[in-house]
């Protein structure tokens, strides 16, 4: 079996290099040279013969690696592809602000959700990525910025990229339990967003996990006939359902809950839409998140004007509904919301 050492929290890996007669101290040096992002090639202070024994025990130090960089050329946006150990690739994106570098991951290779308006699901499922791959994405970008574990570079981290995270449930719980402890980067948890398509019973497990992250429900629609036509899952989870456990989140975790609403045009930015998703959510302290469509390869739906996304904008806020408009970053290099895949290796390399 392949041993990712990211895949691991401190206390176990200190009995993995107890297994190899190296003391704790080696192992607490090694956990933070793993999220340094150190590699064999890179200089660590641990003895050479440890690190060839690792090495030829195949082990993996950094399970995701950067081979491809794209910056955008109209804002402050970078797209990441990362390899992973076995081959497979996936995307990122670093968002730059003002107030800091928003790093979004990919939680899965591909995707089994398959939203007809996404481009994660266009290649299909391949797989979940383990803990250390989804961590290795936000070291291997920490790095590159000249960050280090404890003086990182990245403000906040996003579960949005390619991928179900809560279809990845058990990952993605300890990938949250090792970033935000002290022995790693420490983020706070009000700095980290899960976004989900919406599956009720993980939503609830989530809210009882004790990591109250930024919940964010890709919503898209008023009613369960529209969210159908979009939305292979809501055949499976009614609206209600979802909204249900939406507010269990708020009740247990005191965070207010983001809908994400993708406008489609014709298909869910009617103004009848917004008064229907104004009476779903009136009395419930949530935001609603518009973003207007980015429009796939492949796929088939248009993006509305911006003055008619601006337009259900303020009929939104007119019927006292907090809600914003997402600016669009990083569409020229396809890494805006949606546009994230998984790749075939050549292709995306001469890409
Ligand atoms: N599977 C998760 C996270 C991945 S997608 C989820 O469904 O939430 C991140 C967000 O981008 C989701 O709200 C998703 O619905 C939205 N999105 C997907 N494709 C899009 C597109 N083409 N244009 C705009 N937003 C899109």
């Amino acid at each position: 079996m392949i041993t990712k050492l990211l895949d691991y929290n401190k206390t176990e890996l200190i009995e993995i290099v107890a297994a190899y007669k190296q003391e704790k101290f080696r192992a607490e040096q090694l956990f933070t040279a793993l999220h340094n992002g150190k590699d064999y090639d890179d200089k660590m202070n641990l003895p050479k013969s440890f690190l060839n024994t690792l090495k030829e025990n195949e082990i993996i130090l950094q399970p995701a690696k950067i081979i491809k960089e794209k910056k955008s050329k109209s804002d402050k946006s970078t797209k990441f592809l990362f390899e992973l150990f076995d081959g497979n690739l996936v995307e990122g994106m670093l968002m730059q602000y003002k107030f800091g570098s928003t790093i979004c991951i990919s939680t899965q290779v591909g995707c089994k959700m398959n939203c007809l308006f996404c481009a994660s699901g266009l290649n299909g499922f391949v797989r979940s990525l383990s803990v250390g791959e989804m961590l290795g994405q936000v070291i291997a970008v920490n790095k590159s910025l000249g960050g280090t574990v404890k003086k990182r570079e990245i403000t906040n981290v996003v579960l949005m990229g390619g991928g179900e995270p809560l279809d990845n449930y058990a990952n993605v719980l300890k990938f949250l339990q090792i970033i935000t402890s002290d022995d790693s980067f420490n983020f706070s948890v009000r700095n980290i967003s899960v976004s989900t398509c919406g599956i009720p019973h993980k939503i609830e497990t989530l809210a009882d996990s004790g990591f109250p992250v930024t919940l964010s429900v890709s919503l898209h629609a008023p009613t369960d006939a529209i969210r159908k036509k979009i939305m292979p899952i809501a055949k499976s989870y009614p609206i209600n359902a979802i909204l249900e456990s939406a507010k269990y989140y708020n009740l247990v975790t005191n965070r207010r809950v983001v809908f994400e609403y993708t406008l489609i045009e014709g298909v869910n930015n009617r103004p009848a839409d917004a008064k229907a998703l104004a009476e779903l959510l009136k009395d419930f302290p949530c935001h609603v998140n518009l973003i207007r469509l980015n429009e796939v390869t492949g796929r088939d739906f248009k993006a509305p004007t911006v003055d008619s996304c601006k337009k259900f904008l303020e009929a939104l806020q007119r019927m006292q509904i907090s809600a914003t408009l997402r600016r669009t970053l990083g569409d020229d290099v396809e890494g805006a919301c949606g546009q994230l895949k998984n790749r075939v290796k050549e292709s995306a390399k001469k890409e």
